[in-house]
């Protein structure tokens, strides 16, 4: 059995896109200058996390939204014992900070929305398989059809900030917790007065401002599926730019790859056709929502998923497939240039 690993390389290609002044755990700045940059990382949520801001008082914004996204991952953790989803899980009953009862409850309304592809109620099932541990086994049929008995996002119980969960049931966050982190992280930095930065969250991207200082857009790499280079990129605004990628956390047996994102109605990896799918729009956590879920739901099921609800949200996506394809929405078609020469790109229209 084997098994790969790859947000760090992935925060390193995003970090050399967006910050060729460099990255790393120093920060740095000057008083006054519009174009300073201060940068500094954190490792947190089980990647690295690197927040670059422009002009005056970056250090110190930075230095509180990171320590901020510190104290949710201690809030959501479904490994640390202590959170407030660890407290959950194990009891079966807590009473949880309004910002984590409030999540829970986006989490509820995102599986009726997306028709139950994101499930935050599969964790037993993903633990079975491993993949929240990196001890990998593909479960039995019968074992995957017992857990699924205990899944369900209509079982959970919310009053107020008591949440409650039948017995059997856990959750994890883990699908919408980086996108919601950036949203928070994003505030501060604004509330803070910056007025122009870039959040790589492993790889996950959130901008303040329209633009970098110096007037250019944001130029945000999205990650080819198949090696370490980009599959094209993006040129944006303020927003969200996030992906969901069987490759970042697979393992290999018997030369078969089992992925880490499931489908909710097998309990068993995705099998979309897809690789990966990027989403973009203005708030993470329904960036980080979507992409989980459209990758669950292949090219077709998310082409018509954006369709139905594409005037009211205002999303844009990137599908790339198993055979190399890029789907990408019309919103992007100024905005998205592929990488290799002879990309195989398809527009979806409304
Ligand atoms: P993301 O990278 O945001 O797509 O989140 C993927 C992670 O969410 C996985 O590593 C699992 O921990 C968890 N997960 C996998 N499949 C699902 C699903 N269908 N719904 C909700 N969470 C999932
Ligand atoms: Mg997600």
């Amino acid at each position: 059995m084997t098994n790969k690993h790859f947000p760090k390389a992935l925060a390193l290609v995003c970090a050399l896109i967006f910050a060729p002044g460099g990255c790393g755990g120093e920060s740095r700045s000057a008083e006054a200058d519009p174009n300073t940059k201060s940068q500094a990382s954190v490792f947190a949520m089980d990647t690295y996390i690197t927040i670059t801001a422009y002009g005056e008082n970056g250090e110190a914004a930075i230095k509180s939204a990171e320590d901020r996204i510190t104290e949710l991952e201690g809030l959501w953790s479904v490994t640390s014992e202590g959170s407030e989803i660890y407290a959950l899980d194990r009891n079966g009953s807590a009473d949880v900070s309004p910002i984590t009862a409030e999540l829970i409850q986006f989490a509820v309304d995102m599986n009726i929305r997306t028709r139950g592809a994101l499930d935050i109620t599969l964790y037993p099932v993903l633990r079975a398989w491993g993949f929240t541990t990196g001890e990998y086994r593909v479960p039995a049929d019968d074992e995957i059809s017992a857990l699924l008995e205990n899944t369900g996002v209509e079982k959970i119980g919310i009053s107020g900030n008591t949440v409650t969960l039948p017995e059997g049931m856990q959750i994890d966050l883990g699908a919408i917790a980086k996108g919601y982190s950036g949203d928070i992280a994003a505030q501060m930095l604004k509330d803070a007065g910056i007025r122009s930065a870039i959040l790589d969250l492993g790889g996950n991207i959130q901008t303040v401002g329209d633009t970098k200082p110096d007037g250019s857009p944001w130029t945000v790499g999205v990650r080819s599926p198949f090696g370490d280079g980009t599959a094209g990129i993006l040129k944006v605004g303020e927003c969200a730019v996030i992906t969901s990628g069987g490759y970042e956390r697979y393992f290999i047996e018997d030369g078969v790859v089992y992925k880490h994102i499931l489908d909710p109605a097998t309990g068993r990896p995705a099998e979309s056709g897809l690789e990966s799918a990027t989403v973009i729009g203005s708030e993470g956590r329904l960036c980080d929502a979507l992409s989980t879920s459209l990758y669950v739901m292949g090219v077709d099921g998310a082409s018509e998923f954006w369709r139905a609800s594409s005037d009211t949200e205002g999303f844009e996506m990137v599908l790339i497939n198993s055979g190399g394809e890029i789907f990408i929405t019309e919103g992007l078609e100024d905005s998205f240039t592929p990488t290799a020469e002879g990309a195989r790109v398809s527009v979806i229209r409304r």
